[in-house]
């Protein structure tokens, strides 16, 4: 366990608002009532909850940043977590949000200026979301999301698909816009089965993708898969919390060990799901064998998957390395 708190990590799958504390909720004005309930559906049992719910439970953190004051202390909370837990390098994504009292460049220069002036030592990097359910704007959205990489290209590194999988659908031609304009890719991928979405994707080859729960249900997507070989932002308890895994026990990773794939293991909400990264690690350890040298390794391995430049790679090694020799 201490090894796992220790160990400089790597955290490359983090949704900004659901990265939340119920600490910094509470500094970002969230009433008791407000921050029990994120709390109790928090802790419910996996059979008791089913992904759609899990999706309401983003209501509270976005009620608690609807402005770009809150949505920039909200970022630096996060951001603080992250390096309290040991985290050398951090992609946060988030999902350009329209409110009120702030338009979407708003709420994006209010991240990016959190990152800007983070003065702990931690690298950060941002992701942008496109919400899937949010169908009628996309389009719009992605336009927004590339002006802003112009304006911003030592911050914004990468687009992420994510939102409820129940709804919308992947769109290529979209993100083939934001590959072109030299952005990466990262999408959700097979959180909930639905072959046809999966096959695309995967032909699309993103950078990364996220989740992969369904990928193993079928024989054609799975040799698909195989195919590409491209890192899974691996998130246990998330899977876990929201149903779409069993267990831990039965959680996929196993394949993923058994056959030598790549894969990070991330956080997704630690803040709705009440983890950090280190319990991530922990968990690894403890339901698949995984010793303190593996843990090592896969953080080494992860700095390939990042979206840094060669310099940050090359920085990230160092780093682990020097540490390792410290430690052993
Ligand atoms: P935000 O993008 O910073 O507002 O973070 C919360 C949002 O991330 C949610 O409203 C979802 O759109 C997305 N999200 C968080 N967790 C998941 C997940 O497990 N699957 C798909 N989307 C997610």
């Amino acid at each position: 366990e201490q090894f796992c708190n220790f160990l400089p990590k790597i955290e490359l799958h983090a949704h900004l608002n659901g990265s939340l504390s119920a600490t910094s909720l509470q500094k970002l004005g969230c009433s008791n009532e407000e921050i029990s309930e994120y709390q109790k559906l928090a802790e419910l049992q996996a059979t008791e909850k089913t992904l759609n719910e899990c999706f309401k439970l983003f209501k509270v953190a976005h009620n608690a940043t609807k402005n770009p004051q809150a949505v920039y202390l909200a970022t630096k909370y996060v951001i603080e977590d992250f390096y309290n837990d040991n985290v050398a390098y951090l992609e946060l994504r988030t999902t350009p949000r329209e409110e009120e009292n702030m338009s979407r460049v708003e709420y994006i220069e209010s991240v990016v200026k959190a990152i800007e002036d983070c003065d702990k030592k931690i690298i950060v990097k941002l992701l942008l979301s496109i919400d899937r359910s949010n169908n009628l704007k996309v389009e719009e959205n992605m336009e927004v999301i590339i002006k802003m990489k112009e304006k911003y290209p030592h911050v914004i590194k990468g687009v992420d698909f994510s939102g409820n999988p129940y709804v919308g659908g992947f769109n290529p031609k979209l993100f083939q816009k934001a590959r072109d304009s030299g952005l990466f890719v990262t999408l959700h991928c097979a959180e909930i089965k639905n072959d046809k979405e999966v096959e695309e994707i995967l032909k699309f080859r993103p950078d990364r993708i996220g989740h992969g729960t369904f990928l193993l249900s079928n024989d054609h997507i799975w040799k698909l898969y195989l195919d590409t070989n491209i890192p899974l932002e691996c998130c246990l308890t998330s899977n876990v919390a929201c149903g779409t895994t069993k267990s831990y026990k039965e959680h996929h990773l196993q394949e993923w060990i058994k056959n030598s794939l790549p894969f990070t293991l991330c956080t997704d909400d630690k803040g709705v799901f009440g983890t950090t990264l280190s319990k991530e690690l922990v968990l690894a350890c403890q339901y698949f064998s995984l010793k303190p040298t593996d843990l090592w390794d896969m953080t080494l391995k992860t700095i390939s998957y990042t979206f840094a430049s060669d310099e940050e790679k090359t920085f990230l090694t160092t780093t682990l390395q020097d540490w390792k020799m410290k430690n052993h």
